[in-house]
């Protein structure tokens, strides 16, 4: 079969089958059959099967299935199901499963027991519920390599002390070890969209262990809840004045400390002092 990825061939499926791109559920179809091929192959393992969320006219799907065990490729669009199932008709390594990613359960999906890897070139409106569907799911998954609007990658990666850092880099990078693939110009997309995009990787790491993950979370979102407040003043709404300043201090934190100053490590302590492991 042809790349998918080019200008002609996306032109010619949206005509033949008779469809515009629907801003509702974020389509911008990639039209470099390079740049997908490069996502594909630094997903897939021969060995396990891949998840996709939103196939679109399959131009991802088509290369995930030369690098991946099997594809089931999630897609909301019902209009793009007769699509997708007559281009993949040949195509047995492929299964598309309609409706929207973000109200299925994992337990009733094929691919529940298997080794899994996660690609998707993610609809804009929607990247971090579906981030966070897969973070806090049960599931094997080796790797997640998605397509996100640029900014949105620099949030994850960002480290302490950067205007991009958030409770969101925190937690990202507690759970997993972070990849920057590559950039990803507007104009290889159609429609174009209005940002750059770029490729990341989460990683599955050993994590520190902790007692309660969902305290430790809960912390640092507390901990950012304000930027303008001292990581104190942020604090001091939910936990008890005098636990926090002495937890500061046995972590090395100075009182007027903000939350975007401290790095991981620091954070896994203040919760640690906090919770007297
Ligand atoms: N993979 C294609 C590509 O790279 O050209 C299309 C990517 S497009 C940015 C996002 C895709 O996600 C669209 O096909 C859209 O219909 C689909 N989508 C949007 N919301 C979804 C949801 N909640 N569940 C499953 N698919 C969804």
């Amino acid at each position: 079969m042809r790349d998918i990825a080019t200008v002609t061939m996306t032109n010619e499926i949206l005509e033949r089958y008779d469809l515009k791109a629907k801003k509702k559920f974020g389509q911008n179809f990639l039209i470099d059959a390079n740049i997908v091929d490069k996502i594909a192959k630094n997903a897939c393992r021969s060995d396990m099967v891949c998840i996709e969320i939103g196939p679109g006219i399959g131009s991802l799907t088509q290369k995930l299935a030369l690098y991946a065990k099997k594809v089931y490729a999630h897609e909301i669009d019902e209009q793009l199901l007769p699509v997708l199932n007559d281009i993949f008709k040949d195509e047995p390594k492929i299964e598309i499963i309609p409706g929207d990613f973000l109200k299925i359960d994992f337990k009733d999906m094929p691919y529940y027991d298997e080794a899994l890897v996660v690609c998707a070139n993610l609809p804009y409106y929607i990247t971090t519920p579906i981030l966070f569907k897969l973070f806090e799911s049960d599931l094997q998954i080796d790797n997640i390599t998605v397509m996100v609007q640029k900014e949105v990658a620099d949030r994850f990666r960002a480290t302490s002390g950067s205007s991009d850092y958030n409770a969101l880099s925190v937690i990202v990078q507690y759970l997993y070890d972070l990849k920057y693939l590559m950039t990803v110009p507007k104009q290889v997309f159609n429609p174009r969209p209005q940002v750059d995009s770029a490729v990341i990787t989460f990683k599955q790491k050993e994590r520190i262990p902790l007692i309660d993950q969902s305290a430790f979370f809960a912390l640092v979102k507390n901990a950012f809840r304000a930027r303008r407040k001292t990581l104190y003043n942020n604090l001091k709404e939910t936990y008890d004045p005098s636990l926090i300043l002495k937890a500061m201090a046995n972590s090395g934190i100075k009182d007027n400390a903000r939350a975007q100053e401290l790095d991981l490590m620091t954070f896994v302590n203040l919760y640690e002092e906090m919770t007297d492991v």
